[in-house]
């Protein structure tokens, strides 16, 4: 048998966190888990300690790390408790890992995956906000550091498949499917008035609230096709949407020929993390095999950009390029976080976006601290906005 590989997990308390680690319980003996990094719930963190025996643990804060400590006192397993950013940068490098799996939501996860590709690791990217807002050097520093970025959002982990049955440049587009949500078919104003609960009722996938939301007013999808821009080298007119309700075509290549390949499965997400652990080999999952017969139909159509104009403005972005995808992302995270707490309605979070993005002006530049502060001042501006109330 071969000798184990070390991973560390970030966001290891959430969606795909804890997906991550049912794969892991699969595929054992195969991976040690090294490092875990997580934010608020310390208490599902110490049962994945005492399970996993990490050699270190970052909480989100001191709090969080007094907390655990507090929960592990006395235990049999006692690894080194961190916290805050560094702590979970600490986490990527002490724990000398083979694989990186990056699933922190949004760009707090930025400096730890960036870390985490500067190990040289194989890195499974489901933290698409950290691609969203510095793109440019996490695929230079991977290519420096000989790091391997393989995507985990489901999308893009079909489209590294489908990659494989021809060379880059016999592609003519990639094109990402899209559920629609909960709200496809909705014209614009039905969507004045959506509730929370409403919106976090996702006809395919379950998932994290933040990404549950951005599923529901396309930002999902728009964070999606920046993200394929950097993954892929994809100008943005190579990148394309379909909206694919059943959610079972996860997406397409087409090449210059005509053909099209595409990549099927059910809408678990059990199936991309494991592609990208055992990747280049694939080996017995553990989801539910794909039944085609009793699915019977597949559909397609076009996204409706006028009742989702989330969408449109990531392409925006990207066309603008620099740190304009960085602008959007944090008026995007202020934006939902305000929608979730009940403070703006479904529409406002485009109109937020829309004025932060103009609003705000090109930065410094595109290295780490001068999209760093593009971040924090789009966060401004959007705070700024949202304190002013609904809109709708
Ligand atoms: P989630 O909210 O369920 O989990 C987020 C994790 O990040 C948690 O463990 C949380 O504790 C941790 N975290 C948050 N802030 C942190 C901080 N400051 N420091 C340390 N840890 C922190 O989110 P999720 O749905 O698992 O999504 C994670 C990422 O994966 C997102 O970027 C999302 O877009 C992407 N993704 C998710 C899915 C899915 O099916 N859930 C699919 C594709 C991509
Ligand atoms: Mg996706």
């Amino acid at each position: 048998m071969d000798s184990s590989r070390r991973l560390v997990i970030l966001g290891s308390t959430g969606s795909i966190g804890t997906s991550a680690l049912e794969v892991v319980d699969h595929l054992a003996p195969r991976f040690e888990v090294v490092g875990l990094v997580a934010g608020r719930r310390v208490e599902l963190l110490a049962q994945q300690v005492t399970r996993y025996r990490p050699r270190i643990v970052a909480c989100g804060d001191e709090d969080g790390a007094r907390r655990l400590r507090a929960l592990l006192d006395g235990g049999p397993v006692r690894p080194r408790v961190v916290w805050g950013e560094r702590g979970a940068i600490e986490a990527v490098r002490e724990g000398e890992p083979d694989v990186v799996l990056a699933a922190i939501v949004g760009a707090a996860g930025l400096a730890p995956t960036l870390a985490a590709v500067e190990t040289g690791a194989t890195v499974g990217l489901a933290n698409k906000e950290a691609l969203v807002v510095a793109g440019r050097l996490m695929v230079e520093r991977a290519a420096a550091s000989g790091a391997t970025l393989l995507p985990v959002d489901s999308e893009h982990n079909a489209i590294h498949q489908c990659l494989r049955s021809g060379r880059r440049e016999e592609v003519r587009r990639l094109v990402l499917t899209a559920s629609g949500g909960p709200f496809r078919g909705r014209a614009r104003e039905e969507l004045a008035g959506v509730s929370v609960a409403e919106a976090l009722d996702h006809p395919t996938w379950s998932m994290g609230d933040k990404i549950t939301i951005d599923s529901a007013t396309l930002m999902n999808k728009g964070l999606e096709v920046i993200e394929a821009h950097f993954l892929f080298a994809a100008d943005v007119g190579e990148i394309d949407v379909l909206v694919h309700p059943q959610s079972i075509v996860h997406s397409l290549v087409e090449f210059r020929d005509g053909s099209v390949i595409a990549q099927l499965g059910v809408p678990d997400m059990r199936h991309p993390i494991q592609y990208a652990l055992t990747w280049p080999d694939r080996v017995a999952g553990c989801c539910p095999r794909l039944d085609l017969a009793e699915l019977g139909t597949l559909t397609f159509e076009q996204p409706d950009l006028e009742a989702f104009p989330c969408l449109a403005l990531a392409y925006e972005a990207l066309r603008l390029g620099g740190d304009a995808p960085a602008r959007l992302n944090a008026a995007n995270e202020v934006a939902v976080e305000a929608f979730l707490d009940g403070r703006i309605g479904f529409l406002d979070i485009p109109r937020v976006i829309e004025r932060t993005l103009a609003r705000t002006g090109p930065g410094r530049g595109e290295d780490l601290d001068a999209l760093r502060d593009a971040d924090r001042q789009a966060r401004r501006v959007a705070r700024s906005l949202v304190s002013g109330g609904p809109t709708a």
